[in-house]
């Protein structure tokens, strides 16, 4: 390996490869020509894992760094606004609580959560966004522009469109290599580390070698999983999904209602998606097969779209929970499935990507002795990201009522990890509060904490610092003003498909 760092080969072409190079080339764009050279190396018979449709707010900003419009993104990917989640049946089997993104109105300065009479109402008394969802429409209006809102909001887009506009631009704006290639065998050289790829192209054998190697070939992870060995962590015995099902679902008419939220309902033994893009509806089933046979998640699946599944092009998928010890080894870094992947429900696999790819971007090493630095202070912020998604994920199913074993296993301490115990041990007598998240590493706000907390309704026990919550008159400040607020959004903002048509026009 040569002293500096002038080459990086990203390996696979899908969400995680392109996003990854654009990423890394855009911060690179301004350097003298010549003193990186990023190639990106895909097979053209090994397909994308062809889901991933749900993004989270950190994509604006991504996507806005890269250089692509907004605009762009809505009419080549049929993308609709995110503006959050709803959870349907999380609690019983009759119920529903939001996730938005927009953060309680006074968050920072004052949690609303003990003024608030029923807690499952935090939502809706603290913020406007759950109506606005509720009423379908869009989170700004056409007087504002790209990328502004007064409500926050990621993207709905199509996978395979998405990662055909990241090659696109960076084919043509970034200066990214592009080449087609399938690697049959990962050299390492006297160091252990990767010294060459033997690929076969369209015109036989060929070698590919870099200083740096980005791991982007999805779930079998062949650099740093296969190549470099670097084991998988399983946690498993927290998150039990390992199957999926997805297919895309048409509109009834080309006028209905686009979704301007995730909508995961629960099932009796994992939980279905519903992605709303302009031009058909993204449905799938996450399930785990210790508690559900394929033909029972066929049939969940089923009732929910209403018809049966022999009318649509299913695509099965199986994953296992986890993701490797370190991220970093070597001359090697994996990012998107490579690296590991948990269930989808908070849309945190893309943002994961968007997340390493800044970091490798902004600490690109420049030699050997700083890459070795680079790499463990790089592993032991994914270590905890990864760590701070699990308990994440698992604080949506450790509140419910339901009756299934699912639901029911989800709930034993033994499933519960520590350091998510740890918080709920806090939270016991106050709620999650902003200053509970203050690292870099963070990946989730307090915000987003209390409102799938409060949502499943949990109240903590505020009597023991009583003499704390004596703000009723701010309180209720804040409770006129979203009031108020929520009043001329609903007034003011557009429906989401007449919105997104008439800007596309404009
Ligand atoms: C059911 C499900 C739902 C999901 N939903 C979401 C969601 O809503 N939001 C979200 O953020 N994420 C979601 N994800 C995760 C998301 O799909 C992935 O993080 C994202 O698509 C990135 O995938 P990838 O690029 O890592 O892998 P892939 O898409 O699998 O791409 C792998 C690439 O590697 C290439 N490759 C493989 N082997 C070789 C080889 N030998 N030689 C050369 N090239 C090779 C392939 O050709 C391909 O280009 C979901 C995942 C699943 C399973």
């Amino acid at each position: 390996m040569s002293d500096s760092i002038k080459s990086l080969l990203i390996v696979g072409g899908g969400t995680a490869g392109w996003l990854s190079a654009a990423i890394i080339a855009a911060h690179h764009r301004n350097r003298p020509e010549g003193s990186l050279k990023i190639t990106l190396v895909e097979a053209s018979d090994i397909p994308t894992v062809g889901v991933g449709e749900g993004t989270w707010p950190t994509i604006r900003n991504t996507v806005r760094t890269i250089g692509i419009d907004e605009k762009t993104i809505f009419k080549e990917c049929f993308a609709g606004f995110k503006q959050g989640g709803k959870f349907v049946n999380w609690v019983t089997d009759d119920d529903f609580y939001y996730h938005p993104f927009t953060v309680p109105l006074g968050y920072g300065q004052m949690d609303m959560a003990p003024y608030v009479e029923d807690i499952e109402d935090f939502a809706v008394e603290a913020n406007y966004q759950q109506e606005i969802c509720e009423a379908g429409l869009a989170p700004r209006s056409l007087a504002e522009g790209e990328f502004q809102s007064v409500c926050n909001y990621a993207y709905h887009l199509d996978a395979g469109a998405f990662a055909n506009i990241l090659k696109e631009h960076c084919k043509t704006e970034l200066g990214v290599e592009h080449v087609i290639g399938t690697v049959k065998d990962v050299e390492r050289n006297e160091i252990g580390h990767i010294g060459a790829l033997k690929l076969e192209g369209d015109n036989g054998p060929f070698d590919l070698s870099a200083d740096l190697y980005v791991d982007c070939t999805g779930f079998r992870s062949l650099l740093l999983g296969k190549a470099l060995d670097v084991p998988f962590v399983s946690n498993e015995k927290y998150l039990f999904n390992n199957k999926a099902m997805a297919l895309h679902v048409p509109y009834e008419s080309e006028d209905d209602d686009v979704a301007c939220h995730t909508i995961a309902t629960g099932q009796n033994a994992g939980w279905t998606w519903d992605i709303g893009l302009t031009t058909r509806r993204g449905v799938g089933h996450v399930y785990s097969d210790a508690y559900l046979s394929d033909a029972e998640a066929e049939a969940n699946l089923s009732k929910y779209i209403g018809k049966p599944l022999g009318d649509f092009d299913v695509k099965r998928i199986s994953f296992q929970s986890g993701y490797r010890a370190r991220t970093w080894e070597h001359n090697c870094v994996a990012v998107g499935l490579s690296c590991g992947f948990v269930e989808p429900l908070e849309a945190t696999a893309i943002m994961l990507v968007e997340v390493a790819a800044r970091y490798i971007a902004e600490n690109l090493p420049a030699d050997q002795t700083s890459m070795e630095v680079t790499a463990k202070r790089f592993n032991k912020q994914m270590d905890y990201r990864w760590s701070r998604i699990t308990d994440f994920l698992k604080l949506h199913y450790i509140l419910t009522k339901r009756p299934e074993p699912y639901w029911r296993a989800h709930c034993d301490p033994a499933s519960i990890p520590d350091s998510l115990k740890e918080d709920l041990a806090i939270w016991k007598h106050r709620g999650p509060i902003k200053s509970d998240f203050d690292g870099v590493a963070e990946l989730f706000p307090a915000a987003s904490y209390q409102y799938i907390l409060y949502g499943m309704g949990y109240k903590p026990d505020y009597s023991r610092q009583a003499y704390l919550y004596n703000q009723e008159q701010q309180a209720d400040r804040i409770r006129q003003k979203n009031q108020l607020m929520t009043q001329q959004l609903l007034q003011s903002l557009p429906p989401h498909r007449d919105y997104i048509e008439h800007w596309l026009e404009q």
